[in-house]
């Protein structure tokens, strides 16, 4: 078994989440079997965050910010599924829509954004994604599922930076991938508390779910894909100067 993640920016656009279908379809039919874990797509959980800032300072405008990232994920969805598949993926995608849009009218209405209803909002761009890869993938003949983190990995109630339960995730992994075969597209960055409130392992976190979950069912590899040529000198949008090396030792 091997672990491939996905960040958002080479999932941000139609072209580049087509280019992942095919690395993750070669990967499988190539070298066996690989779980995927993907964030959301690229810019939306500054999005979600922005949004539920603006709700909860009385700007009545978070609602067309809202109506427009769920044009944008029903839009990809079109654009990746055919039409005849597209239902089951889309009532899914509209009822998480209205799950966010009435947390959304709750925190417009009580003007407060409490860190665990951030970690809330914050929770469905990974979960937009993973449905939409899954139903992609399945639309290109894999046996595929979607799979919600926060039912297998566990954490404590350090709101937007959880701490995991690992005992307890790892041993819901293993029950987990035992029981079910085939490719799982799993949400990155989520999970939940051991009484099922939703939160988040940190921005970034994704590449920490991967890894949760490859030393959980003892994976062969981590594979971290990103849209840049090998590893550079610095974060390129700090140090505009970085460059990429040529060499590395371990
Ligand atoms: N989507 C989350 C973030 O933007 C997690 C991740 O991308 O790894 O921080
Ligand atoms: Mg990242």
């Amino acid at each position: 078994m091997r672990v491939l993640k996905f960040g958002g920016s080479s999932l941000a656009t139609r072209e580049r989440i087509e280019g992942v279908l095919q690395i993750i379809l070669r990967a499988e039919r190539e070298r066996g079997p690989v779980a995927v874990v993907v964030s959301a797509f690229g810019g939306v959980t500054d999005e979600l965050i922005a949004i539920s800032k603006m709700a909860s300072q009385d700007n009545q405008e978070y609602k067309a910010r809202l109506t427009g990232l769920q044009n944008r994920h029903i839009d990809v969805l079109r654009e990746l599924v055919p039409a005849l598949e597209q239902s089951a993926a889309l009532v899914t995608l509209k009822m998480w829509f209205n799950d966010l849009e009435d947390v959304l009218h709750g925190v417009f209405l009580i003007g407060e954004l409490s860190p665990r209803c951030l970690d809330y909002t914050m929770s469905f761009g990974e979960l937009f994604s993973a449905c939409i890869i899954s139903h992609a993938l399945k639309a290109k003949g894999a046996d595929c599922d979607f799979l919600d983190s926060r039912e297998l990995v566990r954490a404590d109630e350090t709101y937007g930076c959880a701490k995991v339960l690992f005992e307890e995730t790892y041993k819901r992994i293993r029950d987990s991938f035992d029981t079910e075969k085939g490719l799982r597209v799993i949400t990155g960055f989520i999970a939940s508390t051991l009484g099922n409130e939703t939160v988040t392992l940190g921005r970034g976190g994704s590449d920490y779910t991967a890894s949760i979950f490859a030393a959980g069912l003892h994976a062969e590899e981590v594979e971290i894909w990103t849209d840049v040529d090998g590893l550079m000198t610095a974060d390129p949008q700090k140090v505009p100067k970085a460059f990429s090396l040529r060499n590395l030792s371990y």
